[in-house]
């Protein structure tokens, strides 16, 4: 069955929610009574599957989290209160001291402010160019774990070469952790690529509708935990494709604690049916913007992976499926302040965040990147008269007249 029809059908099929119901409940118990006290010890030492308290699971998180896991085709998913919380939290739980990590010098920057944090606790941090596969390689150490990166980067839209560091990853027997937020399913499938871990902000387009936050973290089975040597021997339950998971669910979501909430989970669940639709009618739009802009006399220069100059192009095109993603970001020509120009769209809003349904335009040195040195920004290819525009899901004509309205207001004097 196609991707949209799986995802409409997936709760009432997945779940059977009570009653009947198409949608899993939204229940707010942070408890659950055990009739037999032997159940309640039983679901203690991890012999029996049940909701205990909610901060570790609870019955419309649970869902979801069926939910993302056929999504993304994996063997287990866990949800957190944020993006961010899904990657601290779960790499909190599976790395220690002395281990080593190669990551994309090409990251959101709250994940790259992350990754300077773990170094505190001294985890070795590697920053690379994830376009290039001879760099990712000569990064490899001894103590290396895995490798970091996100599919389609932000605001710069480069891409990874998620096929080769898959490749590497599976030789050397290293962790693959794939930030598919960009990118998430039906446009690109991470564990096509062979990766182990895929993080995801539910806040972005698999809400949709920018009302609520969440994460996830999905093991899609392929890694081997036996191999990787830091799983506790308690948490080496059963099945060892779930050793991974299980130790992070015990010391990243139930030790550190940032649980999703069950009214969260369940507006995520029900952005989450329109995910193809409106991630199809934004990637259109912004085709035809970018387009638009790299055409316009008073822009410089277009990043959008869907022009055929963009550096990985072609890599795009082989990785994902109907379209190119709906970021885009642009410089102007030199002369046009960025500022007056963004106070010049009347429709775009100018916010932080993507994903969204509506248009969302922001200029990215002073903001995103301002805790940045300007050497970071030039590594991450980030100008300092750039903008980030994330492309939402209105009629096209009426995007590319606000744009061209603005372009063409009065900046020269
Ligand atoms: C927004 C974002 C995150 C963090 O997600 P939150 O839900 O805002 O915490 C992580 N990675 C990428 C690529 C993002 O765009």
């Amino acid at each position: 069955m196609g991707f949209t029809t799986r995802q409409v059908h997936a709760d009432r099929m997945l779940n059977t929610p009570e009653h009947g119901g198409v949608h899993t409940s939204t229940s707010n118990s942070v408890l659950f009574e055990f009739k037999d006290a032997q159940g309640i010890i039983d679901a203690f030492q991890g012999k029996q599957a049940a909701h205990v308290y909610s901060r570790s699971s609870s019955p419309s998180v649970a869902a979801l989290q069926a939910m993302l896991n056929e999504l993304e085709g994996g063997v287990g998913a866990l949800c957190y209160a944020t993006g961010m919380a899904a990657i601290s939290s779960s790499l909190f739980a599976l790395l220690k001291a002395g281990d080593h990590l190669i990551v994309s010098q090409y990251l959101f920057g709250n994940t790259r402010s992350f990754f300077e944090t773990i170094k505190d606790f001294g985890v070795q941090v590697t920053y690379t160019d994830v376009t290039d596969i001879e760099l990712v390689m000569d990064a490899y150490q001894p103590n290396t774990r895995g490798v970091y990166t996100e599919t389609v980067a932000n605001p710069v839209t480069q891409v990874a070469d998620l096929h080769a560091i898959g490749q590497f990853c599976e030789e050397k027997n290293i962790l693959f952790m794939v930030d598919n937020t960009m990118t998430p399913p039906p446009l690109l499938r991470a564990k096509d690529y062979k990766a182990s871990l895929i993080f995801t902000s539910l806040t972005k387009y698999i809400a949709g509708h920018g009302n609520v936050l969440g994460g996830a973290v999905i093991d899609t089975g392929l890694f081997n935990w036996k191999a990787f040597g830091g799983i506790k021997p308690a948490y080496q339950v059963a099945d060892e494709t779930q050793w991974g998971l299980t130790q992070i669910k015990k010391r990243g979501l139930r030790d550190l604690g940032a649980t999703l909430s069950p009214q969260s989970a369940s507006a995520i669940a029900l952005g989450m049916e329109t995910l193809a639709l409106r991630l199809m009618r934004s990637q259109q739009n912004a085709m035809k913007l970018a387009t638009f802009l790299d055409n316009h006399p008073n822009v410089a220069k277009v990043f959008y992976p869907g022009l055929v100059d963009h550096p990985q192009h072609f890599m795009a095109r082989e990785q994902l499926n109907a379209g190119y993603g709906a970021i885009l970001s642009f410089d102007l020509i030199d002369g046009i302040d960025p500022v007056a120009f963004l106070n010049n769209l009347d429709l775009v809003i100018c916010a932080t965040h993507l994903g969204d349904n509506r248009t969302l335009a922001l200029p990215v040195a002073p903001t995103i990147y301002f805790e940045n040195s300007a050497q970071e920004r030039e590594e991450m290819g980030i100008s300092n008269n750039m903008l980030r525009v994330s492309v939402g899901i209105e009629d096209t004509d009426d995007l590319i007249a606000d744009f061209l309205q603005a372009l063409n207001a009065e900046y020269f004097g």
